[in-house]
C-alpha cells in the first residue's frame, strides 16, 4: 500500500471568463499547468449577481469534456444542436464537446449565491472528433456515502470503496476512468480513500484546509490551493480545525501531446488550425448530422 503525497501545490488565482464572470482558476491558469487528463479547474462563488449574471454567452469547444458541478444556483445550458439543460443546486452537467459544440451557459437567478466548479477533462486522440454528448445529472442521482467518523463523500464519477462498501457515481465507463468526489469532513476528521495506482490525482479544498498524507508527514492544503499528488493507491485526508470540503479528482493520464487554443484542445497545431477553419466555415454546425446518427 502506498500513500500519496503532495508533489506540487497550485494556488488558485482570481480571474474572469465568459462575459465577465468572476472566478478562481486552479489548473489551467497558465499554459501547460494541467494534470493529465485534467486541463482546467475553475471555482466560482459569489453572493453578488454582478459577478456572475452575464454568464457565458455562445462559445465553442472541441476535443475535451467539461464537467459543471453547481453547489448553489441555477444555470441554463443551450447549444446549437438544440440541446437544453437546466442545472440546479447539487447537479452536474457532463458535456463531451467531441468534434464541436457551440453553447451558452447562463445563470438563471437575479440574486443570491452562485457557487460551483467547472472541470475540463481531456479526451484521447481517438475520441476528440466523436459527436458531442451530454449527461444532465440531478442532485438526487448522485450518491452520498456517510462516513463512520462523520462527514460525507459524494460520488459524481467513478466508484469508491469505503470500508468494504462500494459507492458508484452516475458517470462510469469513460476512457480516462475519472473519479470525481466531493468530500466533506468535520474538524479533525480523517478519511482514507483508495484510488487506482497510475492515475493522476488532484485535491482541491474549497472550504477549510486539509492535510494530505500520513500523520507526521502530511502536507496542508489551504483553501483554494490544489495539490497534485504522487502516485499511490491511497489518499489520506485530515480536515483542519474548520473542517473541510474538498474536491478529490483522479483519472488515467492520456500521455498524449496537448495543443490548446482557448476553448479548443487537440494534439497538434495542424488540428488546431483545422479546428479554427471548421469553426469559421460553420462546420461545427455539421455536428448536427452526427447528433441524428447518434440517436440523440
Ligand atoms: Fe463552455
Amino acid at each position: 500500500m502506498t500513500t500519496r503525497t503532495v508533489n506540487n501545490v497550485i494556488q488558485s488565482i482570481a480571474t474572469s471568463d465568459g462575459a465577465g464572470v468572476k472566478l478562481r482558476r486552479s489548473l489551467g491558469q497558465t499554459r501547460g499547468l494541467y494534470h493529465d487528463p485534467f486541463l482546467m479547474l475553475d471555482e466560482f462563488s459569489s453572493e453578488n449577481p454582478g459577478d456572475y449574471i452575464a454568464g457565458f454567452p455562445a462559445h465553442p469547444h472541441r476535443g475535451f469534456e467539461t464537467v459543471t458541478y453547481l453547489l448553489d444556483g441555477h444555470m441554463l445550458h443551450e447549444d446549437h444542436l438544440g440541446n437544453r439543460g437546466d442545472l440546479k443546486s447539487g447537479g452536474v452537467q457532463w458535456m463531451t464537446a467531441g468534434r464541436g459544440i457551440i453553447h451558452s451557459e447562463m445563470p438563471q437567478q437575479l440574486e443570491g449565491r452562485m457557487r460551483g466548479f467547472q472541470l475540463w477533462i481531456n479526451l484521447p486522440a481517438a475520441e476528440k472528433m466523436k459527436p458531442a454528448g451530454y449527461r444532465d445529472i440531478d442532485a438526487a442521482e448522485i450518491p452520498v456515502a456517510a462516513l463512520a467518523g462523520g462527514g460525507t463523500v459524494k460520488v459524481i464519477a467513478g466508484e469508491v470503496d469505503l470500508g468494504g462498501t462500494v459507492t458508484a457515481g452516475p458517470i462510469q465507463g469513460l476512457t480516462t476512468d475519472p473519479l470525481y468526489l466531493d468530500v466533506e469532513l468535520p474538524a479533525g476528521a480523517s478519511l482514507s480513500l483508495p484510488v487506482k495506482s497510475g492515475h493522476n490525482a488532484y485535491v482541491y479544498p474549497y472550504e477549510g484546509s486539509v492535510a494530505i498524507g500520513t500523520e507526521g508527514q502530511a502536507r496542508v492544503l489551504e483553501r483554494g490551493h490544489g495539490g497534485m499528488l504522487s502516485d499511490g493507491d491511497r489518499i489520506e485526508l485530515q480536515a483542519g480545525a474548520q473542517g473541510t470540503r474538498a474536491l478529490v479528482l483522479a483519472a488515467k493520464p492520456l500521455r498524449e501531446p496537448v495543443v490548446q487554443y482557448g476553448p479548443f484542445v487537440m494534439n497538434t497545431r495542424e488540428e488546431i488550425e483545422q479546428t479554427l477553419r471548421d469553426y469559421q466555415n460553420g462546420a461545427f454546425a455539421g455536428a448536427a448530422e452526427a447528433r441524428a446518427s447518434d440517436g440523440r
